[in-house]
């Protein structure tokens, strides 16, 4: 059974007088385990495909199914516990709470998920060593370099142990040599932990790590590449 299945997924904005179409009837299937990469020119429907497929946005037709069930007949508390349990985010616009600590930061879904405070802290310490970041716990967020920040919500995304790491532009803001250092950690933890990763990126470098790319052109699936 397929982690997540698109079917004929479409997506419309309100404009003035009429309505813009990001995604048109968009079908696409992602196993557990696997790395795909969403690749297409800016304002192609990478984020509203990102966002719809992480359930943080509802379509405007079509459906979208979790390991066979379908997502659109979940309630608003169903799918806050499923995205709490399931999925982890590195999202730029998911930032960090700047003056609260490295560890406060990643504890945060845990405290969501009603873990106790010594079980989480431990999780939490854990993550941060995985990502080599355990001797800042106690730094404010806002004093860390733009990489180690990027490895915060990588080390927040994955405390939960998700089933799959949304990541939009993960290495958007940053130079190539930590671009790719926490690349190497996002796809560690695809071999380590099977955990799927879907990947919106411009990088080419970066698609071409994952075992598939899906090219998107005006809310389409024009294209798709498989290792
Ligand atoms: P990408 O991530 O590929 O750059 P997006 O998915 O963000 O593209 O946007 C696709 C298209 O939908 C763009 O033309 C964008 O302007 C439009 N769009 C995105 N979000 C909204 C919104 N909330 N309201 C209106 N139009 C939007
Ligand atoms: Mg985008």
């Amino acid at each position: 059974m397929s982690l997540l299945a698109a079917h004929n997924l479409t997506k419309q904005y309100d404009e003035k007088d009429s309505l813009f179409t990001a995604l048109n009837k968009v079908n696409l299937s992602i196993e557990k385990g696997e790395t795909v990469a969403i690749v297409g020119k800016s304002g192609s429907g990478k984020s509203t495909l990102m966002h719809l497929l992480a359930l943080l946005d509802t379509p405007s037709d079509g459906t979208i199914s979790l390991l066979g069930r379908d997502t659109g007949k979940m309630s608003n508390k169903q799918l806050d516990r499923l995205r709490n349990k399931a999925f982890g985010f590195v999202f730029q616009q998911f930032f960090l709470n700047a003056n609260n600590t490295v560890l406060d930061n990643v504890i945060l879904p845990l405290k969501i998920a009603g873990v106790g405070k010594k079980a989480r802290k431990e999780k939490a310490m854990k993550v941060l060593e995985d990502v080599e970041l355990a001797d800042k716990a106690k730094n404010k967020a806002k004093d860390l370099s733009g990489g180690q920040k990027q490895r915060v919500v990588i080390a927040r995304a994955l405390v939960n142990n998700p089933t799959v790491i949304f990541a939009d532009e993960p290495t958007g803001n940053l130079d190539s040599a930590t671009g790719r250092k926490i690349e190497d950690i996002l796809f560690n933890l695809n071999k380590q932990h099977g955990i799927s990763l879907i990947i919106v990126t411009h990088d080419h470098e970066l698609a071409s790590r994952c075992q598939r790319r899906i090219y998107l052109k005006d809310g389409e699936i024009v294209r798709e590449e498989r290792k």
